[in-house]
């Protein structure tokens, strides 16, 4: 299923990039939570965690380097990584995402 990180993907809507490769591409996101908001994404249309399988696992994990990355480029040695799950997890577009937060404290457990 198509969603709109695709049509990021495809440049069909604007979005601000801040770091693109074979794989992956990573944007600001347009609600901020924070000082420093950033989603990482596949290019590959994996839709969740909870559905990704073991062809996936490389690709994950480069984007987790990738979170690591976009943080450090924009001067946070600290940050956040959440992605949600399902929509009971606060998951609203079905396409995988890491939300990459800094620039402020965090507290825990999160809502
Ligand atoms: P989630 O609720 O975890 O699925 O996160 C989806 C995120 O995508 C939210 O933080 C939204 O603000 C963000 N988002 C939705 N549409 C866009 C868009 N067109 N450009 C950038 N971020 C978006």
């Amino acid at each position: 299923m198509s969603t709109i990180f695709d049509k990021i993907i495809n440049r069909e809507i604007p979005a601000t990039i801040v770091h693109e490769d074979e794989v992956s591409l990573a944007f600001n996101d347009i609600n901020p939570v924070a000082p420093f908001h950033v989603l990482v994404i596949p290019k590959r249309p994996i839709v969740a965690v909870g559905t990704m399988t073991e062809e996936d696992e490389a690709v994950v994990g480069h984007l987790l380097r990738v979170c690591r990355l976009v943080a450090n480029a924009a001067g946070h040695e600290h940050f956040r990584v959440a992605s949600n799950s399902g929509a009971p997890a606060g998951q609203s577009v079905f396409h995988l995402h890491f939300h990459v937060l800094a620039g402020r404290d965090f507290s825990w457990p999160p809502g």
